[in-house]
């Protein structure tokens, strides 16, 4: 029964997110398969959180002024925030007597993912300039890999809202400190992941350098990282690894 009204739920908003522009077509069935296996196992409690995600890295832009229309996020946008969360829900499945492990599991990766969604709005639209984690180089705000001040503390902020909406899944201040912690270390991992591994590629036509495969409509050739590792490669490798870390502290 909770797995009919969650795939009916997480067909509601999708459907919403779809006509608003938020999602594609494809990222809308994978916010459905997402919600449905959120809601389906752990109810309205352990929804709130990924709804709260979700309301937050879609509105952010627009609540800090930015008046830019939002991103429409992909398939691939929607797994590398939603994989982590959605595994530690089937993860209670398969082992409900670990079911309370899981739940840190799951807020964990939350929180990584709005820390580092935060983090990156907060950094575009208040910080003056950014650092490279790695290098200390300035470099232009929005960068992977690069942090600020103003940033970390978007970062922070996100992480801890996330945690207090779970606090009813995970249950007691000690919990929600280490739910925020796991959120905050997950968005530095994402940080030096972004700063190592992500491919940069170098535009042959206007010579600049950046994340995109294609620029100015050419190919652009890798110049550092691994040339299949992207934006979301990173947002999913480090989410996985946080929900780990969260499941093993749990
Ligand atoms: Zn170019």
């Amino acid at each position: 029964m909770s797995w009919l009204l969650g795939a009916g739920l997480a067909g509601a908003i999708a459907l919403g997110a779809y006509y608003a522009r938020l999602l594609t077509a494809g990222g809308a069935w994978a916010a459905v398969l997402v919600g449905t296996s959120v809601f389906g196992v752990g109810g309205v409690w352990a929804s709130l959180p990924m709804i709260a995600f979700f309301a937050t890295s879609s509105l952010l832009p627009r609540a800090l002024g930015r008046p830019h229309r939002p991103e429409q996020r992909t398939a691939a946008q929607v797994w590398a925030n939603g994989l982590a969360p959605t595994l530690c829900c089937w993860g209670i499945l398969l082992y409900p007597w670990r079911e309370s492990a899981f739940w840190l599991g799951y807020c964990a990766s939350l929180a990584a993912a709005a820390a580092d969604t935060w983090a990156t709005e907060f950094g575009t639209q208040f910080a003056k300039g950014a650092r490279h984690l790695t290098t200390g180089k300035p470099v232009p705000k929005g960068t992977s890999g690069a942090l600020s001040n103003e940033g970390t503390i978007g970062g922070l902020l996100g992480a801890f809202l996330i945690a207090a909406a779970c606090w009813p899944i995970v249950g007691g201040p000690t919990r929600l400190f280490i739910t925020t912690g796991l959120g905050f270390g997950g968005m530095l991992l994402d940080s030096l992941l972004g700063a190592t591994l992500q491919a940069r590629f170098a535009c042959p036509s206007c010579r600049k350098e950046g994340e995109r495969r294609i620029c100015c409509g050419v190919l652009a050739t890798p110049v550092r990282g691994l040339s299949w590792v992207d934006n979301n490669a990173v947002n999913l490798l480090s989410t996985l690894c946080v929900a780990a870390v969260g499941v093993w502290v749990g």
